[in-house]
């Protein structure tokens, strides 16, 4: 048995089918944009384990700074005896976001918990319960966020009852048939059938939908939210979990809008592999919750925060905001010269802000009919030959590229030279 069966075999026995794989190839080591599996085969990789991997698989300012906080020391809990690194992070992070006024941050470990931590937030500041999200969203997998995410299968699927006062309004997605009159509309309609203004704590949405489709919010949906917000008292929540970190072409995708979140809940890119998330927010609505009723044993974890810093430092130093506007610019350009050749399958024009670019695999040239299950097996015929890529969107029709921003041209042009030759592969067949 090679290498790879084997170990599919052992994790099937051992392992539940509920986390699920999107390959069967299983890692052996990983520089960059690059990795090798168990049987030593390389590959490109563009799903950044999962928009994680912003500055690459391993740099090496991160792995040196990871390394010298190893020789120091690995866990005490912020809560119990705290540390300079989450301090440091905290005052970046607030030094830079998009916050109107002075901002704090606090840290967590995944992107659902930071998810939730706004939502508590938000709550205990107002004093309110009700909280509306999106269509199409996504914002985790715990109780509170898998409610908060706009999908049922896979995500709630056999998970309720669902958490209460939570509400989900349509994304205004062209594909979809949605306008943003439709969605203004349906938020009247949401004020006057189910939940008073009044009793909304806040609002959470993604800046650019991630596992949705890679949907950007229109520049006039976000300043009318944030105008309602301010009529109503609620709160606006900006989910950058996967947009954060140079990725839009904008350390946060907010920055992208003339105006701003009250709370930006972040992780993934933002530790470059560590597992690490935040909240950070405007200080008076952070400090309305009362001391201890936020936290967790490992929230911040110093290792984690130590990468952070780092992470900071390598998008500065190698201009990776710039960056991810070059890299994008090259995705798309290559891949608006696919949807005029009907030698390969048919795709949609690419979308998308910076280097966070998707497009839609479609069921017939000159149609928008989506073909999730063609999508899928493109992923499929890209990974055999060479290239690690991920599919999202409401049907799964969407391919998207998180590829680090620090990888070579020659990595990014050899993995698109692998995803032209997997949108040709049907026909060779
Ligand atoms: N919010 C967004 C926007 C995400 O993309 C994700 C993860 N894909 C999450 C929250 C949840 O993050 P985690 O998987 O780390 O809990």
């Amino acid at each position: 048995m090679s290498a790879n069966a084997d170990l599919h075999a052992r994790r099937t026995a051992a392992v539940p089918r509920g986390v699920a794989n999107a390959t069967a190839v299983y890692a052996a080591r990983a520089e960059n944009a690059e990795l090798w599996d168990a049987e030593g085969r390389r590959y490109v990789d563009f799903a950044g384990g999962i928009a994680v991997l912003n500055v690459g698989h391993r740099h090496p300012r991160v792995i040196e700074a990871v390394q010298r906080q190893l020789d120091l020391y690995t866990h005490t809990a912020f809560q119990i005896v705290p540390y300079e690194p989450y301090i440091a992070l905290a005052e970046r992070l607030n030094a830079v976001a998009p916050i109107d006024g002075p901002a704090k941050t606090i840290f967590f470990t995944t992107g659902a918990e930071a998810v939730e931590n706004t939502v508590k937030i938000a709550r205990a500041a107002t004093g309110r319960s009700a909280v509306i999200a999106f269509v199409n969203g996504f914002h985790g997998r715990t109780q509170l966020t898998m409610g908060l995410t706009g999908k049922v299968a896979p995500y709630k699927r056999g998970f309720g009852p669902g958490p209460a006062e939570v509400y989900h309004l349509p994304f205004p997605n062209d594909r979809y048939g949605v306008s943003l009159d439709d969605t203004l509309r349906a938020l009247q309609f949401l004020f006057a059938a189910d939940v008073a203004p009044d009793r909304v704590a806040a609002i959470i949405l993604e800046p650019v939908q991630g596992e949705g489709g890679f949907n950007p919010v229109p520049v006039e949906l976000m300043s009318a939210l944030r105008a309602l917000c301010d009529e109503h008292g609620i709160l606006l929540i900006a989910d950058e979990v996967q947009t954060g970190f140079a990725r839009t072409g904008k350390l946060f995708a907010m920055e992208h809008y003339s105006v701003k979140a009250d709370l930006i809940s972040v992780a993934k890119s933002m530790a470059g592999g560590f597992p690490l998330s935040g909240v950070i927010g405007r200080a008076e609505i952070m400090d309305r919750v009362d001391p201890g009723g936020l936290g967790g044993t490992y929230g911040g974890s110093p290792v984690a925060c130590a990468a952070a810093l780092a992470v900071l430092d390598v998008i500065e130093a190698e201009g990776l905001v710039e960056r991810a506007n070059v890299v994008g610019a090259a995705l798309t350009e290559r891949l608006r010269s696919f949807t005029t050749r009907n030698d390969l399958l048919p795709v949609s024009p690419p979308r998308g802000p910076g280097a966070m670019v998707a497009f839609d695999v479609l069921a017939s040239h000159g149609s928008r009919e989506p073909d999730g299950a063609a999508a899928k097996a493109l992923t499929g015929r890209a990974l055999e030959k060479g290239l690690v890529i991920l599919s999202c969107g409401q049907f799964g029709e969407t391919i998207r590229i998180l590829v680090p921003l620090t990888a070579s041209d020659a990595v990014i042009e050899e993995g698109m030279d692998i995803l032209e030759a997997a949108l040709a592969a049907p026909q060779d067949a």
